[in-house]
This record gives C-alpha cells, sequence and structure tokens, in this order.
C-alpha cells in the first residue's frame, strides 16, 4: 500500500527561498514590473535580447497563479542595488562574483518576506552567449528563465535535472526555457498555497560539475529552505 502510493507520486525537488525567521519570500501583489538595459559588448542584438528577456518572463505565468511580469521596456540601470528599478542587465567587465556564474539574481525583501525588488545580472565577461540555441554558447532564454524563477522565490532543484530550476547548464542547452512539472508545482506552493503538493523521497545522483556552469542567486541575502526529503 505505502509502496504504490509513493509510486504515484511525484518527486519533489523544488526548493522555496526563505528569511532567517522562517517566512516564506513571495511576491505579495502583481503585476510585478521590470525593465532591460540590453547594452552589451558580447554581441547580443539588444532588441532580440530585450524580447528573449520578455520570453523568459512569460514562462512563469502559469494559468492557476496570478504571476504578472509586467516589462516597462528599456533602461540605463545597470547596478544590483536596491535602487527603485528592476532590470535585466548585462555585465561585459567587472562582473563581482564567481567567474563560474553565469547569470545573478539580486533580491530584496521586508521582514515578512514580501519582495521589494530585484535585479538580474547577466554574466558577459566570463561567458559567450546566443539568443538562438547555438550549440556552442549559453542560451539567453535558458538562463532568464532560470533566474526569473530566483525572482519569483524558487531555489534550486538539486535532484530534478530537467528542471529550469536545476542549477547547472550546458552550452546549447534550451529546455529550461519551459517549465518543468517540478517547477510548476513549486510556484504553486508559493502562489498557489490551496493546492496540495505531495511530497516524496528522491534519490540523489552524485554528479561531476565538470564542463558545468552554473546558475547563481545571492545566497548572502537569502536562504535556502531545503524542502527535499533525505534519501
Ligand atoms: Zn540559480
Amino acid at each position: 500500500m505505502l509502496a504504490l502510493m509513493l509510486l504515484s507520486q511525484p518527486v519533489q525537488a523544488f526548493e522555496v527561498m526563505v528569511k532567517d525567521s522562517g517566512a516564506a519570500m513571495r511576491w505579495p501583489s502583481f503585476p510585478v514590473a521590470w525593465s532591460v538595459n540590453a547594452q552589451n559588448n558580447a554581441g547580443l542584438d539588444p532588441n532580440m535580447a530585450a524580447v528573449v528577456a520578455q520570453r523568459a518572463a512569460e514562462a512563469w505565468e502559469v494559468d492557476g497563479t496570478a504571476v504578472k511580469l509586467s516589462y516597462l521596456g528599456t533602461t540605463n540601470a545597470r547596478t544590483s542595488g536596491h535602487d527603485g528599478q528592476a532590470a535585466v542587465y548585462f555585465v561585459d567587465q567587472e562582473w563581482p562574483w564567481d567567474e563560474s556564474l553565469l547569470a545573478m539574481t539580486s533580491s530584496y525583501s521586508d521582514s515578512s518576506g514580501a519582495f521589494l525588488g530585484f535585479d538580474i545580472a547577466v554574466n558577459t565577461r566570463d561567458h559567450d552567449w546566443a539568443l538562438d540555441g547555438n550549440s556552442e554558447l549559453m542560451d539567453l532564454q535558458n538562463t532568464l528563465t532560470h533566474e526569473w524563477g530566483h525572482v519569483l522565490g524558487l531555489g534550486h532543484s538539486e535532484h530534478d535535472e530537467l528542471a529550469t530550476m536545476h542549477a547547472s547548464a550546458s552550452p546549447g542547452e534550451v529546455h529550461k526555457r519551459d517549465l518543468s512539472q517540478d517547477d510548476i508545482n513549486g510556484l504553486f506552493q508559493i502562489y498557489a498555497a490551496e493546492v496540495d503538493i505531495p511530497m516524496a523521497g528522491c534519490t540523489a545522483i552524485p554528479k561531476s560539475p565538470k564542463g558545468m556552469v552554473w546558475l547563481g542567486v545571492l545566497a548572502s541575502i537569502l536562504l535556502i529552505n531545503r524542502r527535499r526529503a533525505s534519501s
């Protein structure tokens, strides 16, 4: 009986972000407005880069949630400070984080866990990017879709390699452009609390990080609530 029940339940890999106090981090209301500074020295067409950023955001506007990420247009903002202007921007020169990181989402929240603002920085200093899934380059939409998950309060899905919120990506990878069921379950956990998400154990598969690069969230600000069951 128990085995049958376990088999019928999906494995949960997603994690949600919480404050020190244990309060879950979430947007208290939508829409959340944002802009793009698409200027870059990486050869990415600015207009197409802005379109790709919008496509990545739209992936999270899932039916059954109130999630709405409203694009305001372009901006000159290019900082991760809590400046009241949420922006996606490219860093061609002075990338302040680890060089292995493809992108970094910085989030700001109050003591209740309500998000106040965010920025997404894309590392064009250390990585080569494409907009079309070129097999030798990192795909911008693939990475930005992942970063938008952090903006909404999701951590990393360590045990679901096909999840958008899995922490690493490879050149040419595009599957993170589309949410997996695990990502959707995580989104509903945060924004549709009445939906019951089944819990089940999952098995960790050790994996070499060799050849992989990482998708970052600013961990000094955010704590990750590890929700996976022990294997
Ligand atoms: Zn990440």
